[in-house]
């Protein structure tokens, strides 16, 4: 067995291949065998100390992979079963994991280990942002920031699927990409917010940014009279303090900071919220695209790439 593991935050070069026992599931755990680990920009905050973590730890949220043995009290799971899952503690960034059964989800026949990897926590963070944060409804303008990223390309087409207009914006060369995804217009930063004022016919009702301190401003006044500004990640780092008089200024604002964990804490949120997910997974409504594949042991290339904005869609890391 190895995993990730990092003695001290850092850049990529902390990340340090290691083997490692996993040890038997505990009561109410499961033990995965990784096929397939979801790369997410949140292991690069993790990595990176902007979530600080007590040392040493190891990184990644979620992995597909098949059951190897099932602790005390566990229902419904045995060895053998191909799985998908993510938790809200690090350690995914390995060939094995002991997980809560609770966190564990069976992979249907119609979805690979490599798409359910690349997919399941971005679906559900998408699922949560578009139904339950922003309640998007039909004919709503909605701008998204990193349209072309792993989060970005999946809720480009859930917007699609519910009936927004769709304003992707992106960095060069990743136009192409947004558009397949289904957004009605791509632009880039640059564009924020004049061109973005202009097509929405004066500002969108929702902005859902991922981008964070490089867009804050934009962001905001890119929006409608008593739109929601909704921030959901630190791409470009923290947007740190702001003066509420703000949301005054530019039109009675509405602004939220959510994470998926809060959305997915009750057992019952968890088991609507994946449902829906999975549906919208298996019933063709959201195409996945793997832009890039790595060997578990090149994780630190695997950041690198990323945190340089050189990749597209998804990213799996593979042990
Ligand atoms: P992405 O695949 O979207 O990669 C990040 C993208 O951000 C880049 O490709 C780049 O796209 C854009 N970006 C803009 N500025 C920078 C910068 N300075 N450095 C690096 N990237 C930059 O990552 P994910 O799909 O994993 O995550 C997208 C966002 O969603 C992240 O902010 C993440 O934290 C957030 N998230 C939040 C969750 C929550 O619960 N709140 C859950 C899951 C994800 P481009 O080149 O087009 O600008």
């Amino acid at each position: 067995m190895q995993k990730i593991v990092v003695e001290a935050p850092g850049g990529p070069e902390v990340m340090r291949l290691q083997p490692f026992e996993a040890g038997p599931p505990g009561a109410g755990e499961v033990l995965v065998r990784h096929t397939a680990i979801g790369v997410n920009m949140i292991d690069t905050y993790h990595r990176a100390g902007i979530y600080p973590l007590a040392t040493p730890f190891g990184l990644g949220l979620e992995a597909a992979g098949v059951v190897e043995a099932v602790g005390e009290g566990v229902e419904g799971l045995a060895p053998g079963d191909r799985v998908v899952y993510f938790a809200a503690t690090t350690g995914s960034y390995a060939s094995h994991r002991r997980v809560a059964a609770m966190a564990v989800v069976k992979l249907p026949h119609s979805l690979d280990d490599e798409t359910a990897a690349a997919a399941w926590l971005k679906a559900c963070t998408v699922e949560f942002l578009v139904e339950r944060c922003a309640r998007v409804r039909p004919g709503q303008w909605v701008l998204v920031t990193a349209a072309a990223g792993g989060v970005g390309l999946l809720l480009v087409q859930w917007l699609k699927a519910v009936g927004a207009s769709v304003i992707g914006v992106v960095s060069p060369g990743k136009e192409a990409k947004a558009a397949e995804a289904g957004a009605d217009h791509v632009l880039g930063y640059a564009d924020m917010p004049a061109r973005v004022r202009e097509i929405s016919g004066g500002g969108v009702d929702v902005v859902i940014d991922g981008v964070g301190k490089a867009t804050f401003t934009q962001a905001i006044d890119s929006l409608r009279r008593r739109g929601l500004h909704i921030s959901f990640g630190n791409a470009s780092g923290p947007i740190g303090p702001v003066d509420f008089g703000i949301l005054a200024q530019k039109g009675s604002l509405f602004t939220t900071r959510p994470t998926l964990f809060d959305y997915y804490a009750e057992p019952a949120d968890f088991e609507a919220g994946a449902a829906r997910a999975l549906a919208m997974l298996t019933g063709g409504q959201l195409r996945v695209t793997i832009g890039q594949r790595y060997p578990l042991g090149e994780a630190i290339a695997c950041h690198r790439d990323l945190e340089a904005r050189k990749t597209v869609g998804s990213t799996i890391l593979l042990p």
